[in-house]
């Protein structure tokens, strides 16, 4: 059995992972009592999305008094609000609908005259799950002692944030520390206005109160390929426009080109390799003028709706940044070191406002780890396997690095794959279309990479997380008992072919 301990961290640099982790930090001097607005906090947090409320608890949990500042009247973030959850239930749904739509009869399921959708209804399911959510961590605050203070927050100075309540009034909180968790919107396409209508931003695209007849998806990423699905599945013609010659945001590019031929054959239309010039807006309808990235082939589609899904740029704006000489790098994120410190001592960042991948369970663990270091321990983030799922049908996750980056990388490698057409639970369930792959170091057998396009892909991701966080082969896993019939069985198959034969396939 072969075992490793250490793990990249985000600057390249090897560190150790310490063997026991974190005991207890709770200081002394971190009383645990209920914290009010006008006595002096151990730790203000500003941004209560899953970076800030997460470090929030875990702050109050280890005996801070602690304090979150929301300006969006809600906790929760970009995520519950306008990410993660409303996008999860529209793509549930829609799945559902699809389904009944066109499976279910082949399947022995009959339910009579046509199956519709019932947008409306659909948008208030989506609705009462954000704000069950929302509610959930309001009643966490609670529990935990965490003070929640609505309203804008802004650093006067190393020792004091303003906050500017929703009505205008404004109070000055003072604090040993401070974490920035403000988070990410939407960047803008330059020379196209968003109005949530007909140009919308991924949270316009959440909420439409009808389904446009074409859609255009400026943008083949994660965020594009979601929401264009979930409005493919209820009835819209979608084109996404890219200007790389391949979707998915940098995934393996073996994966990248079985799953454009899968969306393709539920109907998305792709033009790769195709920038966006322009866009003009005449009798309802937006023209969008596209070329070839290398220039010429120009030509003008037309849309009802255009879903700009570009990226995100952090959130900086009124933060009083300039108060305490923080600084931003070249793409506006803000700079902090390995311990998440920014250029003052006591006040730390985090999540989609500073460095790495914009995503949820990425900002929960820098939370946790900062809070750690402001309570003098030691947090863990170990960023070689933070792992990345698209929520279509099959699902696409994966971990670790793509073959692209081991080849670059020069390390000698192999690759083992297996289909899900061979797995036994995803044949039963007439469900099979998708692969893993896994990808380890030649000579040592450890996992490099894991790559899944598949039914529960995003659930399945989790067994390989763990298995690289703990160093382990492919054999390993391949060693390991797997429930049979279960579409984890393939994941073991998959490590088998890797170092030596699988036995279905
Ligand atoms: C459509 C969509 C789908 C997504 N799906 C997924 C997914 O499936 N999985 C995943 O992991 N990620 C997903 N993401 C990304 C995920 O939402 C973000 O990575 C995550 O929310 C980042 O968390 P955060 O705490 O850093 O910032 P945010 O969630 O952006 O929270 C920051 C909060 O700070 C507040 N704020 C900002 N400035 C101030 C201020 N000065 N004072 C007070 N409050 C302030 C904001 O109002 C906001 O609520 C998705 C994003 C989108 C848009």
């Amino acid at each position: 059995m072969l075992r490793f301990n250490t793990a990249t961290s985000l600057a390249g640099k090897v560190y150790v992972r310490p063997a026991v982790r974190l005991a207890r930090f709770a200081s002394p001097a971190l009383s645990r009592s209920f914290a009010s607005a006008s006595e002096e906090k151990d730790l203000v947090i500003i941004g209560g999305g899953p970076g800030g409320y997460v470090a929030a608890i875990k702050a109050a949990q280890l005996g801070m008094k602690t304090a979150c500042i929301e300006k969006r009247g809600k906790l929760g973030g970009t995520c519950l609000n306008v990410g993660c959850i409303p996008s999860k239930s529209l793509l549930n749904n829609t799945h559902l609908l699809h389904q009944a739509q066109h499976e279910f009869e082949k399947r022995g399921i009959m339910v009579g005259d046509k199956v519709t959708a019932n947008l409306a209804q659909m948008m208030k399911q989506k609705e009462t799950s954000v704000n069950g959510l929302t509610r959930g961590i309001e009643g966490l605050f609670k529990k935990n002692k965490v003070d929640y203070l609505n309203g804008h927050g802004r650093i006067l100075s190393a020792n004091e944030v303003e906050i500017e309540g929703l009505d205008g009034t404004k109070q000055t909180v003072r604090t040993k520390n401070i974490l920035i968790a403000t988070g990410s919107e939407p960047s803008p396409f330059p020379g196209m206005e968003i109005d949530e209508k007909q140009i919308v931003t991924s949270t316009g695209a959440l909420s439409l109160s009808e389904v446009p007849k074409r859609m255009i998806v400026i943008g083949g990423g994660v965020i594009g390929l979601e929401l264009g699905s979930v409005w493919s599945r209820l009835g819209a013609e979608v084109t996404v426009v890219e200007y790389m010659d391949a979707i998915g945001a940098g995934m393996d590019s073996t994966l990248a080109k079985q799953f454009h031929k899968i969306l393709q054959k539920q109907g998305l239309k792709f033009k790769l390799g195709t920038k966006v010039t322009g866009s003009t807006k005449e009798d309802g309808i937006v023209k969008v003028n596209v070329e070839a990235a290398k220039g010429g082939n120009a030509e003008t589609l037309e849309a009802d709706v255009v879903l700009v899904s570009i990226g995100r740029r952090p959130v900086t704006e009124g933060l009083g940044l300039e108060n305490v000489g923080i600084e931003l790098d070249e793409r506006g994120r803000v700079k902090i070191d390995q311990e998440f410190r920014t250029s003052s001592a006591n006040i730390r960042c985090i999540g989609d406002v500073t460095y790495g991948a914009m995503l949820a369970h990425k900002a929960e663990e820098e939370g946790i780890a900062a809070v750690e270091y402001f309570a003098g321990g030691h947090g863990h983030v170990n960023y070689d396997v933070i792992p990345s799922v698209i929520y279509t049908h099959p699902e696409v996750a994966w971990c670790g690095k793509t073959e692209e980056q081991v080849k670059a990388s020069g390390v000698q490698y192999k690759v083992g794959s297996f289909p899900f057409l061979a797995n036994s639970r995803a044949k039963t369930n007439d469900d099979s279309e998708g692969t893993i792959k896994v990808i380890t170091d030649a000579e040592t057998d450890r996992m490099l990479g894991v790559h899944i396009i598949g039914p529960n892909a995003g659930e399945m991701i989790a067994e390989a997380v763990l298995a690289m966080e703990y160093g382990a082969s492919a054999e390993d896993v391949a060693r390991t008992c797997h429930a049979h019939p279960t579409l984890s069985e393939a994941f073991k198959e998959a490590c088998m072919a890797a170092y030596d034969k699988p036995i279905h396939f």
